[in-house]
This record gives C-alpha cells, structure tokens and sequence, in this order.
C-alpha cells in the first residue's frame, strides 16, 4: 500500500485531484522527472539533513524504505532507552504515514519524544525574530508529523523547527550553523486546522475516482495539467502572474475562468496595470502597447551597457566570507553599443568568469568598473543586477563611488516591458526565455549546452566544488560563457526590437 505523507496531504489543501494524482503516482512507483538544478537542491537539502543530525549523537537512521519495515524498525528503536535520538523515525496511521526527520527521547517526560523539523529553506532576517508567519508554511509539516505521532499513541513532548542560520560564517567551523524554534503553540493551531480536513482529504484520496478538477493559482506550475480538464481553458485566468490569492478566486467566484471571459470595464488602466494589459491583448489577439511606451523607452542613454551577471548559489557558503543562501557573482556579460545605429560588428563585447576554487567577487567588479564608461545607461533584465551592485558597494569602499553611480544609471527591459508592453503569445510570463522568441523570432537558447539559470548555477557549482576534470572544466567555462553572452545579446537585440515597435507608434 501507498500511505498518505505529508506531501500529498499538504498538497491535498490546495487542489484533491493533484493530490489524488501524487497519491497514484506512488502507487505506480512513478517518479517525477528533476531537472539537473532540482536534483542539486534535493541534495543540498540531503546535507543539511545530514548535519542536523549529527548534532544528535548516537542517534539512529531509520534506513528502510519500505512503510511496514520502517515503522517496525522504529518501534523497537523507542523501546531501546540506550537509543537517544531517531532519523527518519516511520509512523503509521490508516492510510497516512509520517517520517519526521528527528525524534529526540525527552528525559523529563516518561516516555517523550521530541519532534524536530529540519529546514533548508531561509526565511528570517534576523537572528531575534520568530519566523514571519506564526502559522504559515515552515510550521505545516511538523503538525502534520505531530498529527499522525499522536494517532500512533506517542507522547510528543515538544515541537521545533531547525533552519539553517543565515548568519552563519564558514570559517566558524559547524558552530552555529541552525537556529532552533520551539513551536508546539503554532503546530498544535495547524493541527485543528488539519483535524478538520483529514477525513474528507483521507476519503478523496483512497476513492477509485478522480476528484474534479477546480482551476487554482498552483495550476500553472502543476505537473498534471497536460491532461487536466483545466488544460481546455483558452487563456486561464491563472496566467495573471503573482495576481493576489482574494482576488484570483473573486474571479473565479464571478465565473471568470479565462481571461476572455472577463467583461469590459472589469480592470482599469493605468490602476491595473499588467491585468488590463494582458486582458486587452487576449480580447484582440494583437499585443498591447502603453500609451507612454516610446516616451518610456526614450529614457535610455546612449551609448547602452547590456549587463547580465551570473551566480553560484548554496544553501551553505562554499568560499570564506560568504552566507547561507547568498547568491555569490562568479560571472558577468556586457554588449556595448555606443549608438542605435551602430553596426552588429561594432558592438564590443567584455565577460569575466572567476577562477575556481576561490571567491573572485572584487576582481569581478574591478573588472566591470573598468570596463562600463561613465556615462549612458545600463540595461539589464531584472533587479538582481541593480541589488549585486548596491551590495557591492557596500563591499568595497574603493569602488564604492563609481559603483552608485552605476546604480543611477540602471534601466530595466523586463520591468518596462511589466509596465508597457504584452503580447498573447508571453502567455503570462516576462522571463526572457519565453520574451525572446516572441518579440526577436529565430532566436533563443536552444542550441546551446547551457540554457537556463538553474543549470548555470548547478555547472558553476560543480567547477568551484572542482568536481569536474580540467578538461571538463574548460567546457563548462566555455559554455557558460557562451549562455551568459548569449542573455546580453538578447537584450540588444530585444532592446532594438522595442525601440521598432515604438517608432511605428505616434509620440
Ligand atoms: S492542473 Fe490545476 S486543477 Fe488540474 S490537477 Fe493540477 S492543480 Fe489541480
């Protein structure tokens, strides 16, 4: 049998008929298929599991995958008192089942056991401040696991969550890697919450029949939709992208499930910005240009630096000096082009890509300060660029000047085409990727080795943990040189593309 985890009953909150589906996938033994990066956060999620518990000595892995043999095997590891902590304990109840990832024997309490949640997510700015939500999503799966331990008779004397510090220092060996948060008030709130639900959720999933599909902001993302009744929907009002939660099932309340369905006057422009945009260019089938579109495209000065910066991002710091979580710069692109009229072979290109092994950050931006002029605009495709920059500013001081100057001179592509520009066919989204075949057909990513952000991030890893041969290591430069290149000129030729658009427009 399948039993119930905390996933799929987390999930069954958002929509039965996922759920349902994750449920008979595990039935089938059906893997979901990871990219490359998703694989790479499963495993650094695995290492701070990894690190959690050795602060737990003596404490026991439960290594069994199969349901019956793990909680078997826990059992009788509760009942040793010589065993002071389980990994991976297995508790079953009906047809859920839960694997925390600590127990601790609680020594005060007969037979207690504390239960302890393992995160490798960030969440808090500070090393005082209880996590943002009292209630929220860092506190679920340890109700859930505090739910079915219950059923299962175990006395639970205490609930928290272990989340890697974001103030912790490399160099400070692996003291101070987690903070720790007693939160048995908000499990124990989320756990009415769940005893309200648990039957009709226990009733949908082990039924014969599918749940009926009902449209959700999670169904852009789901990997079931291809074959999901949502899936006829022309336009879906999900495509809305980060529309507020109240106002998405408003729409759907008003029976507004695709977004030609909704009537005139219903968004207002400019208040409404992106919905009205997108509702206007779905209704017409052409795309949609702002009023101030050329006036807004105008304030760009020439000559124009296209700047694309690349990272490496771990949850733990592999270089001294760096934090948890931070995304560290091992690369940067730039295409100038001193005018518009400028020729394809008279566009100079610089890039810089670190040395492995070491954190290359203040070369990189010497690098960059040397290489973009003192005046014209800087164009970029997000606001990571502009955040790297100010960052680094702070950083160091002998660049500091010319470095907040840059930050004035910054223009963002992606958040004028948010405010300006929308054609059908982005189907929601303004990721570069999806922009570029669109506005500039014929060109995109798919010839080359490298073609997104997560598998960059995943090959600069693997060059700077010297995973690779010097061989292999010489590709991979090569090719995420060529994808970091191949992003700057997108935006030339994206950025050429608006200014056409804009001139086929009256001023
Ligand atoms: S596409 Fe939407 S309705 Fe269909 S299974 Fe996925 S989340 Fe549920």
């Amino acid at each position: 049998m399948a039993y119930i985890n905390r996933k799929i009953f987390l999930e069954a909150r958002n929509c039965m008929r996922k759920a349902w589906l994750m449920a008979r996938d595990r039935i089938n033994g059906v893997r979901e298929e990871l990219t490359e990066h998703q694989e790479f956060m499963i495993d650094s999620g695995g290492r701070i599991n990894e690190l959690a518990r050795e602060r737990f000595a003596g404490g026991v892995l439960v290594a069994e995958t199969d349901a019956a043999a793990a909680a078997e095997k826990t059992r009788a590891l509760m009942c040793d008192p010589a065993v002071p902590a389980i990994f991976d304990a297995a508790f079953i109840s009906g047809a859920m089942i839960a694997r925390p990832d600590i127990i601790e024997r609680d020594d005060e309490v007969v037979d207690g056991w504390r239960l302890i949640d393992v995160k490798s997510a960030p969440y808090y700015k500070t090393s005082v401040k209880r996590p943002r939500s009292r209630t929220g999503k860092y506190f679920t799966e340890a109700a859930f696991n505090l739910m079915v331990m219950r059923d299962c008779g175990v006395s639970v004397a205490g609930v928290s969550v272990m989340f890697v510090s974001r103030h912790y220092r490399l160099e400070r060996g692996s003291g101070g890697l987690f903070t720790a948060f007693e939160c048995a008030f908000e499990a124990e709130k989320l756990l009415k919450s769940f005893e309200k639900i648990r039957g009709p959720i226990i009733d949908a999933l082990t039924a014969d029949e599918t749940p009926a599909a009902a449209m959700t902001t999670i169904c852009k993302n789901c990997g079931y939709y291809e074959n999901c009744p949502v899936s006829e929907i022309k336009d879906p009002v999900f495509l809305f992208n980060s529309i507020n939660q109240k106002r998405f099932v408003q729409m759907i309340e008003d029976g507004y499930l695709s977004i030609g369905d909704i009537p005139d006057g219903y968004f207002r422009y400019p208040a409404d910005g992106l919905y009205y945009m997108m509702r206007e260019s779905v209704k017409t089938g052409k795309p949609f240009v702002s009023p101030g579109f050329k006036k807004a495209l105008e304030a760009v000065r020439w000559p124009a630096y296209y700047l694309d910066f690349e990272s490496l991002a771990t949850v733990l710091p592999i270089y001294r000096g760096g934090l948890p979580y931070e995304h560290m710069l091992v690369q940067y692109s730039l295409h100038i082009k001193e005018s518009h009229s400028c020729t394809p072979d008279n566009i100079r290109h610089f890039e810089y890509i670190a040395e492995p092994g070491r954190d290359c950050r203040r070369e990189l931006f010497e690098s960059l300060v040397e290489n973009i002029g003192e005046c014209g605009s800087i164009i970029v495709y997000s606001d990571f660029e502009k955040l790297c920059i100010r960052r680094a500013a702070e950083r160091y001081p002998h660049l500091r000047e010319r470095l907040c100057a840059m930050q004035e001179r910054i223009f963002d592509l992606c958040e004028f085409m948010r405010k300006n520009y929308y054609h059908p066919d982005f189907k929601g989204l303004f990721s570069i990727k999806k922009t570029l075949p669109v506005l500039v057909p014929g060109m995109n990513y798919d010839d080359l080795s490298v073609s997104n952000g997560g598998e960059a991030i995943v090959k600069h890893y693997n060059l700077a943990a010297g995973k690779l041969s010097v061989e292999e290591g010489m590709r991979a430069r090569r090719e995420l040189l060529e994808y970091c290149a191949r992003d700057t000129m997108a935006m030339v030729r994206l950025h050429e593309r608006l200014i056409e658009i804009g001139c086929c427009r009256k001023a």
